[in-house]
C-alpha cells in the first residue's frame, strides 16, 4: 500500500471543486490518511517547486499558489501514485481528456486543480514536507 501527497490548488478551493474531486478519489477506493488547510508560504513553495524555480513562469506559479489557502491530502491505496496521476490527467489541462479531473475542471498548464506526487521518492519527501508523523492515520 502506497501513500501520495495531493494539494488542492487555489482554483479548486475558489471554485468549490474540492468535494467533487475528493469524491472521485474515494470512489476509486483510495483512502484518506490526512488532510489540512493552510496558506503556502514563499519558503514552502520554494522548496516544493525547487524543480521549476529557474523557469520564467515560476513567479506566476508562486502568486497563483498564494491566491487562497491550499488543502493538502495524504491518500493511500495500491499503486496510488500512478492511479492519482491518471485520474488527474496531464499537467496541461488543455491537453487532458474529458473524464479526467484536469480535463473536466482545469483551465491551463498552471491552473490545473491539483498537485500530486510523481514518484515514490517525491511522495515520501512531500508527505514529510506537509504532514507531521502524528498527523497521518
Ligand atoms: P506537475 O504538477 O503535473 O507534476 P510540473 O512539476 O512540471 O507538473 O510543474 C509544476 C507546476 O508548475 C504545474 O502543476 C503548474 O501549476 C506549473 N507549471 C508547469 N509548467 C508551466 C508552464 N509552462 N506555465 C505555467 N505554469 C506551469
Amino acid at each position: 500500500m502506497e501513500t501520495t501527497l495531493i494539494l488542492f490548488k487555489p482554483d479548486a478551493v475558489q471554485k468549490a471543486l474540492v468535494g467533487q474531486v475528493l469524491a472521485r478519489f474515494e470512489a476509486a477506493g483510495l483512502k484518506i490518511r490526512g488532510v489540512k488547510m493552510f496558506k503556502a508560504s514563499d519558503a514552502l513553495l520554494n522548496e516544493h517547486y525547487a524543480h521549476i524555480a529557474s523557469k520564467p513562469f515560476f513567479p506566476e506559479v508562486q502568486r497563483f499558489m498564494q491566491q487562497t489557502p491550499v488543502i493538502a491530502l495524504a491518500l493511500a491505496g495500491d499503486n496510488v501514485i500512478v492511479r492519482v496521476r491518471d485520474l488527474l490527467g496531464p499537467t496541461d489541462s488543455k491537453k487532458a481528456a474529458k473524464g479526467t479531473i484536469r480535463g473536466d475542471f482545469g483551465v491551463d498548464v498552471m491552473v490545473n486543480v491539483c498537485h500530486a506526487s510523481d514518484s515514490a521518492e517525491t511522495a515520501a519527501a512531500e508527505l514529510k514536507r506537509f504532514f507531521q508523523p502524528g498527523e497521518l492515520f
